[in-house]
Order: structure tokens, then C-alpha cells, then sequence
């Protein structure tokens, strides 16, 4: 069943009544097979309206064509706008185009590939107005300049550095995923990164959630892990005896030589 879209204002009646001349015009661009019944039509303004008839043609279902007609003031003469074939409500059509940036997952950039960022990402602001508000709480403008020009100097060479905004975003993030609490791996985990040797400890407000794994043998080896994330790899974790490996016996040395097998 399709919904045809409904306008408002009464539709001119000569149009309505030019329901074969629509079918005649859809014949133009379709075969007959792929007609089906007229479904109606409406107004879609002062002397214009469009008929709709369903679509039969193999692979749309769902979908119709749509025949827009118009005539002049006191005119008989009928003219075409436009015909189309339209996707219904129950039609297959492709998803919703999404700008590529919003596309784009970790891993997605190949090398020599470049990806800039723009002027007002929110992500970033310029250096002197870096991370944990070294203005706040508010000084005098010779404080703030004074500031601002160390703040640069610290920079370390960069224009611009995470936001408040970019931080929050990040954490989220970064404590949804993999390396967050409720990871596979942390909820089966013997005891969780804030008291594991093998997590190196960041500096700033994120150092309040997050550190890096330094485990070689663990799977977060180099990535930002939640001090409530876990793995079995804890610096700390022992076996019970039942989970030790049994000892193994001792070596049997086999002083057999050819000679002496010959001899048996
Ligand atoms: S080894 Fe496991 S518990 Fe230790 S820091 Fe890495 S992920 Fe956390």
C-alpha cells in the first residue's frame, strides 16, 4: 500500500479529470506492463496536480509514477511539468547519505591519506587556552597575557590543543570501548589497571579514568585503558594450585646404541 503525500487547496478540476492524459504521458517513458492503476492525485498548487499511478515494473516495488500536469488561466490546453518515478513508504531505497566525516571509524586512514581538521572543530582550541583552564579563576588582563604567552611556549610547536569539549569527547569514548569496564575482558578480569604495575599513568584530568597499558603479553599492549578496565594479564595475578601446570617428570635418557640393538 503506498501513502500518497496530501496537499493542501482543492485540486483544479479539469486537471483531475486529465487522469488518461497522465497515463498517455507515463506510456511515453515506461512500457504498458509497467503501469498499474491510477492511485489518485492532488494539488500541488493553483492549477497544478499530480496524478499518481503504481509502478509494475520489475525491482520497484513500492514504487509509482507521478505525473505533475498545469494549465494556464482560463486555458484548456494541458501541459506537462514533469513525470517521475517516486519510492513509497514501502519502496527500497538507499540509506540516508552521510557526509564522510561522519563516516569515517579508527582505522579507516590508509597511509599517504590526509585528513584535516577544520578551523572550529570543537575538538580544538588554540594552545594559550589549553585543557584545564589555566585562566580560571579569572585574573587581570596583564595575569592573562602572561599567561597566555607561557601557555604558548609550552605549546611544544602546536597551533592548538584539546579542548574541554575534545577531552569529554575522548573519555567517553575511550570508556565505551575495548579498553572501558565493560569490556569482555575486564568483566572476567581477576582485578582491574589501577593496581596493576603494567599501567603507565597519564597526566591532566584524564589521568583521573585512564592510563596506558604497557603489558607486551596483554591484549590493551599500548592502548588507553580505564583504571576499572581489567585483564587477565594483571601484573599481580597468581593460579590457584589447580590451575598450575603439573610438574613434569624427570628425563628418561636412552643409552641404546645400534651395536647393542643389533645384539637383542
Ligand atoms: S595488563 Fe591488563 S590489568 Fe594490567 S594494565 Fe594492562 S590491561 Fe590493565
Amino acid at each position: 500500500m503506498i501513502s500518497l503525500p496530501s496537499r493542501a487547496g482543492k485540486p483544479d478540476s479539469t486537471l483531475v479529470k486529465a487522469a488518461d492524459v497522465a497515463r498517455g504521458i507515463v506510456l511515453e517513458v515506461a512500457e504498458a506492463a509497467e503501469v498499474g492503476d491510477h492511485l489518485g492525485a492532488h494539488a500541488e498548487g493553483e492549477r497544478v496536480v499530480t496524478h499518481q499511478f503504481a509502478c509494475a515494473r520489475p525491482g520497484y516495488p513500492g514504487w509509482y509514477w507521478s505525473v505533475t500536469l498545469t494549465r494556464a488561466k482560463r486555458g484548456k490546453d494541458i501541459t506537462v511539468n514533469e513525470v517521475v518515478l517516486l519510492p513509497g513508504d514501502e519502496a527500497i531505497v538507499a540509506p540516508a547519505w552521510v557526509p564522510y566525516k561522519e563516516r569515517l571509524q579508527p582505522g579507516d586512514l590508509s597511509p599517504g591519506d590526509l585528513l584535516p581538521v577544520e578551523d572550529e572543530d570543537v575538538r580544538l582550541v588554540p594552545t594559550y587556552l589549553v585543557g584545564d583552564d589555566p585562566l580560571d579563576p579569572p585574573m587581570d588582563a596583564d595575569d592573562r597575557a602572561q599567561v597566555r604567552r607561557v601557555a604558548e611556549d609550552l605549546g611544544l610547536g602546536r597551533v592548538r590543543t584539546l579542548s574541554r569539549e575534545g577531552i569529554d569527547m575522548a573519555a567517553e569514548r575511550w570508556y565505551a570501548g575495548s579498553g572501558g569496564p565493560d569490556s569482555p575482558l575486564a568483566k572476567s578480569a581477576p582485578d582491574t589497571c589501577a593496581t596493576c604495575g603494567f599501567l603507565v599513568r597519564l597526566s591532566g584530568s584524564l589521568a583521573e579514568t585512564f592510563g596506558v597499558c604497557a603489558n607486551g603479553n596483554a591484549n590493551d599492549d599500548g592502548k588507553v585503558v580505564s583504571l576499572d578496565h581489567g585483564c587477565g594479564a594483571h601484573s599481580e595475578v597468581k593460579l590457584a594450585r589447580k590451575q598450575q601446570p603439573l610438574p613434569m617428570p624427570e628425563h628418561a635418557f636412552d643409552t641404546l646404541t645400534d651395536d647393542e640393538y643389533e645384539l637383542i
